[in-house]
């Protein structure tokens, strides 16, 4: 039997933007008409702007509404936000916490479902079907990624191995003995299995494994090309957050092109993370989402605080929900070092614009005799480590003036021991701020 192109619900990925349009309309009354109705905190900022559900009559009329922060979330910890009976809601998760304590979100039924089918758009967008057997190393958890992948991955009709994170060894004999055709991680675990494989003197060569949907973290073009290069697959960014669903707000196809939003579900915005202004498509801003079919907790204008743009070209794909760029950072990981603002992400692709091989590194901010530190490790192979020691000397030398291009800044570079920064099974730690410390 032939493969459909596609899986039936990416269908909607497809829409003339009428139709999507008066679908999201249509949604974003309803949405805001229950978060009015049953979650306090928005009745009473809708009623001290002045704004009633009614007055939504155009998706430009969002712009009235009050912006929803992830200190919403914390401060009405832990139900508070929930517009719907817990007897209504099925499953509980809670973000990892990356910036503090975590948050918890619920879903009814129909939330499930929904993310079923976002997840399953997701995976179907970047060429997998029924055919693929998927190595599902996201974490099982409270953590969003593990059972969002999952139920997507059995609707897509793709054999499913439930294997979650860590235990490295075990991952590798699955991939192999199991004929793993495509795994979802986040890039830095992927990495992490990657060197193991090669560590085991197996090669990707004799793998079928051809397509790696990585998420859940930032990461750099030229981090996607590392990881191509040494493998032989092709890597996908996919895009999501607790607060909104999970994993399935956002996904590249197949050309690799940016991330189409799901757009018949997420309402994007971008504006000015300063000002709150609403920003032309194309500028660079903070995406703000809008839950258009979520019944446990409707989120209306939440401020993701990641740092993005929209795509305004059509995708060769054909798809016409519109993309948005890689994002490279969130406005709260933003290191301000001597009075500089830099982003981690600069800082990785830098590095691996001198040494393509060299993906590990940490970032160790310090604070000597009141002036900002910045340390960057980077982890040097064990050939290059059995190298003159002039030579290592030239590489950390053409790092630090490739970093310094950058970021404009002087830094140090320190090129440390193979495997002697920490892998993570999920999100790596890039930055370690001991000025907090001190
Ligand atoms: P936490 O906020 O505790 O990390 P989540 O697990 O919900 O909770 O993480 C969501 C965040 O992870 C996003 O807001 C974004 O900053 C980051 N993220 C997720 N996917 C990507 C991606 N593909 N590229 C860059 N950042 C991502
Ligand atoms: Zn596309």
């Amino acid at each position: 039997m032939g493969v459909l192109p596609f899986h039936p619900d990416s269908c909607a990925d497809f829409l003339t933007s009428d139709e999507l349009h008066r679908i999201q309309l249509h949604r974003l009354q309803t949405v805001v008409r229950a978060s009015y109705e049953h979650v306090p905190l928005t009745r009473q900022r809708m009623q001290e702007r002045g704004v009633k559900p009614e007055h939504i009559r155009s998706l430009a009329d969002i712009a009235a509404l009050p912006f929803m922060q992830k200190t919403d979330l914390r401060d009405t910890y832990p139900y508070g936000l929930f517009a719907r009976p817990m007897s209504d809601i099925v499953r509980l998760h809670a973000s990892s916490g990356t910036t503090g304590k975590p948050i918890i979100v619920g879903y009814t039924r129909d939330d499930l479902n929904v993310w079923t089918s976002v997840m399953a758009r997701t995976f179907s967008a970047v060429g997998l079907n029924q055919h693929d057997v998927i190595q599902n190393a996201f974490g099982y958890s409270l953590f969003t990624g593990g059972l969002g992948a999952h139920y997507g991955a059995e609707a897509l009709g793709a054999t499913v191995i439930p294997i979650s994170g860590g235990n490295t060894e075990r991952q590798i004999m699955v991939m192999q003995d199991f004929g793993v055709t495509a795994i979802c991680s986040t890039p830095s675990y992927f990495l992490h299995l990657v060197e193991a494989v090669e560590a085991s003197g197996r090669g990707f060569g004799n793998l079928n494994l051809k397509t790696g949907v990585f998420g859940a973290e930032p990461w750099t073009d030229s981090m996607r090309a590392h990881i191509q290069s040494r493998t032989g697959i092709k890597a996908y960014d996919i895009y999501g957050l607790t607060e909104i669903i999970g994993p399935g707000v956002a996904t590249e196809c197949e050309q690799q092109a940016g991330m189409h939003v799901f757009e018949d579900h997420f309402l994007m915005e971008i504006v000015d993370p300063k000002t709150g202004k609403t920003l032309a498509d194309g500028e660079e801003g903070e995406l703000v989402l809008t839950t258009l079919s979520k019944q446990a907790i409707p989120m209306i204008r939440f401020r993701t605080h990641d740092i993005t743009s929209i795509i305004t070209e059509p995708c060769a794909c054909g798809r016409t929900i519109r993309r948005i760029r890689r994002i490279t950072h969130r406005c709260d990981d933003m290191m301000i070092i001597r009075g500089v603002n830099v982003f981690p992400s600069q800082i990785e692709a830098a590095l691996l614009e001198v040494e393509p091989t060299l993906p590990h590194y940490q970032i160790v901010l310090s604070r000597k005799e009141g002036l900002d530190q910045m340390e960057v490790r980077i982890e040097v192979t064990e050939a290059m480590f059995r190298d003159k020691v002039s030579a290592l000397e030239q590489l950390q030398k053409r790092m630090e003036h490739a970093i310094e291009h950058v970021v404009g800044l002087r830094v140090n570079v320190r090129l440390v021991e193979p495997r002697s920064i920490a892998r993570s099974e999920g999100k790596a730690k890039r930055v370690v701020d001991q000025r907090k410390e001190g």
